[in-house]
């Protein structure tokens, strides 16, 4: 097997617009792999870590662990659209190769319930039929996004914290950590090589809302009895000292609504965070406010999270979004969704007027009770300037402890190394530069260099009791999906996009007799989106005398015209010259009609 990988992406260095390259894709012989995977099952004897996503950037995150022919899934979650995709909506995993080795496939353990961890799933229980597990909340909220996707039956079985269930040869335990949402768990997972430890997203709050701080006297005891190989988040690697309790949050926002009585209040948070909202459902009681939901997710995740018991609050709190003009603003909070700056979310429409009974304006307190996503930073800051713009007071994350991250920072990254003390390192969930980071650090905890493999999308890590190392990649990469369909990254209709995005179009009709292929209609040229209208004048003028030369020259006395010939050399002449005018190669279409 070679290696290949897809090479290339967008890139966006600071100061410059978005600059767009081109993708370059190896083509990869799927069905020679497989063949060869087959002849070549034990590629070794130890147990092998396999990464489908999430390692070299922040989302999709999907890893395998496989001894023999038990192959255990971890996290089968999205990732987000590159700017060299317009239109497109989400990424996935390329999961051509665990689908291909669906009978080897003996479970699937979901750490959290995050999209970047769960998101793929629709995309990937088409085809695999294994359980799911995870957490109450996790199986609901994924039960919850299935009912978009009918013909999907999912087998799953949720875990209480501290359980474990055994999936083929693997023990896996689910532990509790805290994180911002829910039922996050981390993995101790029993394999016939030793403990492998899985940290899935978190953080140490020794003051969480609810439940209990994540169980490090259970990572003190594993790491007792020792850990070979710790596979670890790296979010937040790079930033010191210890995350943010979620409490202070709640503190922050009861200072907020003390000192904004007469204010009508808007939140926005992530729909997930669900024990934040249930923090400002308490402040919204304890301040006299009725709460109104508006946006689908956050209705949506409520709801499940109050069915299994995750939040609780009295339902004469609530009131319909509609009826929001009827109560004073003193006595009104509207918890929205938006706070990544998204279109067509809650808090998009209404700093738009879209929503006809919230009109914005200089009594509006609107808390951004989250931060920007990575990637995200100029949607938020665009539309918490519009609501500036509409006089609305507004209070962000820079300002005012409104929200708190659901990732470690360094001294949490400490304490579970330090009681872990894994034989073996595997840094992921980052960038490059965090799972590189991540490797300094696990050195500093005292692992050993050469005990360290930091992983890319497509890496083969086999550990055993002695040794760590790398074999040669997996089948892997993204797909996109437009619409519900999946389809290869560098698909014609993405292409075309980007194309008509950066170049523009030109529209060109005329007619040519069908016997002697001379022109008889001049050329009529629409052209979009690549000419400035200083310009067009003259460019139109030479660009119909060469379709028009070009077509008389290409006629032969007694023979009938070639229209795909025809159609060709239109779009070849106008490529060229619309090029030398513009530096510009719009996509051409040419309607050539037969008189
Ligand atoms: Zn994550
Ligand atoms: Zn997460």
């Amino acid at each position: 097997m070679e290696k290949e990988t897809n090479v290339g992406g967008a890139t966006v260095s600071e100061g410059q617009s978005p600059k767009i390259q081109k993708r370059t894709f190896i083509k990869r012989d799927f069905k020679k792999e497989k063949r060869a995977e087959k002849g070549n099952a034990s590629q070794g004897k130890g147990l092998q870590v396999m990464f489908f996503g999430g390692v070299g950037k922040i989302g999709d995150n999907m890893t395998a662990l496989r001894y023999g022919d038990d192959i255990l899934v971890i996290d089968v979650g999205v990732g987000f659209a590159e700017p060299d995709m317009p239109g497109v909506d989400l990424v996935i995993p390329d999961m051509s190769w665990l689908k291909a080795h669906k009978e080897m496939i003996k479970g699937i353990a979901i750490t959290h319930a995050h999209e970047d961890h769960i998101g793929s799933l629709p995309y990937f229980l088409d085809d695999v039929k294994a359980t799911v597990y995870g957490s109450k909340l996790s199986i609901a909220l994924i039960e919850g996004k299935l009912r978009e996707f009918p013909k999907i039956k999912m087998k799953s079985q949720a875990v209480n914290p501290g359980g474990a269930v055994q999936i083929g040869c693997f023990n896996v335990e689910f532990v509790h950590v805290n994180h911002s949402i829910p039922g996050s768990y981390a993995l101790a997972i029993t394999t016939p090589v030793g403990v492998v430890f899985v940290s899935g997203d978190f953080k140490i709050d020794f003051t969480p809302i609810a439940g209990d701080t994540t169980d490090l006297s259970r990572m003190g005891e594993l790491g007792r009895k020792g850990v070979l190989l710790f596979m670890c988040e790296s979010t937040n690697i790079e930033r010191p000292g210890m995350t943010m309790s979620e409490r202070v949050v709640g503190q922050t926002l009861d200072e907020i609504m003390d000192s904004h009585r007469n204010n009508r209040i808007i939140v926005t948070s992530f729909a997930s965070n669900v024990h934040r909202v249930q923090q400002i459902m308490d402040l919204a009681k304890k301040y006299n406010r009725k709460v109104a939901f508006s946006g689908r997710s956050m209705i949506n995740t409520m709801e499940i999270a109050m069915k299994i018991g995750e939040v609780k609050f009295d339902h004469k709190q609530i009131i319909d979004i509609e009826k929001a003009d009827k109560v004073k603003d003193s006595e009104l909070l509207i918890l929205g969704t938006g706070s990544q700056g998204q279109e067509h979310t809650a808090l998009d429409r209404m700093v738009k007027g879209e929503i006809a009974n919230i009109k914005i304006g200089s009594n509006d307190l609107v808390i951004f009770s989250s931060s920007p996503v990575p990637g995200n930073e100029k949607s938020v800051t665009n539309i918490i300037n519009q609501f500036i713009a509409l006089g609305a007071k507004v209070i962000y994350d820079d300002l005012s402890d409104v929200h708190a991250s659901g990732h470690a920072c360094q001294t949490e990254f400490m304490i579970v190394h330090k009681l872990l003390k894994p034989r073996f390192f595997i840094p992921m969930h980052g960038e490059i530069k965090h799972l590189k980071y991540h490797e300094q650090f696990a050195i500093s905890m005292g692992v050993k260099p050469q005990n360290i493999v930091v992983p890319h999308v497509g890496s083969v890590v086999e550990v055993g009791h002695n040794y760590i190392k790398e074999l040669k990649d997996v089948l892997a990469g993204e797909k996109i999906v437009d619409g519900k369909t999946v389809y290869d990254v560098d698909n014609a209709v993405v292409k075309d996009r980007l194309q008509l995005a950066e170049d523009g179009l030109c529209v060109v009709v005329f007619g040519v007799n069908k016997n002697s292929g001379k022109m008889v209609n001049l050329p009529e040229l629409i052209p979009r989106g690549f000419i400035y209208p200083n310009e067009l004048g003259s460019i139109v003028k030479e660009a119909r005398q060469v379709v028009i030369d070009a077509v008389n020259n290409a006629a032969t006395e007694g023979e009938k015209p070639d229209w795909n010939e025809l159609k060709n050399t239109t779009k070849k002449v106008l490529t060229n010259l619309f090029f030398k005018k513009t530096k510009r190669k719009p996509v051409i279409i040419p309607i050539i009609l037969e008189v």
